[in-house]
């Protein structure tokens, strides 16, 4: 029997298992003899550039998908050819327009579609391709990660490094860029670098030698992780 068309993200800061879920389900429903394909962003190269990479080293190759409202087109091409599709960091692919519904037109014609992506910027603030493809989700997954400071359940992404994007508007970072915080520990990006965050970095002193040791962040050139 042919499986109904689900739409399923899966949310959560960075270090909670996110991509590790989706390479399990894609894993999972090729297994049931399903054709399963992940798909990743052009501009993300931080293990690889053909496979979708986890935290935590698990991967599977992966196909490519352009960057900004090429994606759609591309991505309806591939969905022809597979049952399930999973798309890694959908947050790359934030604010094109009716990227959302493409995906939810692709459940309706009976594709299970994966998401993974990150529930906030590392300001704090959404992203707008979250804001609408959840509303559109038959189920949400929602992980969490250990909080840097206080070991307790985590939503939130901490950048601590500084970076040069070289004019590119998106800086993709690695496991040494970002922490992820609980609400009382996460500090909005204009504060950090300032005396405000020496409070959090005092919890815990190999993070404070670590944040310490960065370059203080400018609150002009802070895109979205
Ligand atoms: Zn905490």
């Amino acid at each position: 029997m042919v499986e109904a068309g689900k739409l399923i993200v899966i949310t959560g800061p960075m270090f909670s298992g996110k991509t590790t879920k989706l390479i399990s389900e894609i894993s999972k429903a090729r297994k049931k003899n399903l054709r399963a394909v992940v798909l990743k962003s052009a501009i993300d190269t931080r293990y690889s550039r053909s496979d979708v990479v986890s935290h935590d080293g698990l991967k599977l190759p992966a196909m490519v998908l352009p960057d900004g409202e090429a994606c759609i087109p591309v991505l309806r091409r591939i969905a022809c050819d597979y049952d399930v599709i999973g798309i890694d960091e959908g947050h790359f692919w934030d604010g094109v327009p009716g990227l959302a519904a493409a995906l939810d037109d692709l459940a309706f014609d009976s594709k299970i579609i994966y998401v993974s992506m990150l529930n906030r910027k590392n300001m704090g603030t959404s992203f707008d391709i979250g804001e609408k493809l959840l509303p559109l989700a038959d189920h949400i997954y929602s992980l969490g990660a250990h909080c840097s400071q206080c070991g307790r359940k985590a939503a939130f992404t901490q950048r601590i490094t500084n970076y040069r994007t070289g004019g590119k508007q998106k800086f993709v970072g690695g496991a040494g860029d970002y922490e992820p915080r609980c609400r009382t520990h996460f500090m909005r990006q204009k504060l950090v670098g300032q005396s405000s965050l020496a409070e959090p970095i005092t919890a815990s002193p190999k993070s404070a030698q670590k944040i310490r040791t960065k370059i203080p962040i400018s609150p002009q050139t802070l895109p979205s992780p």
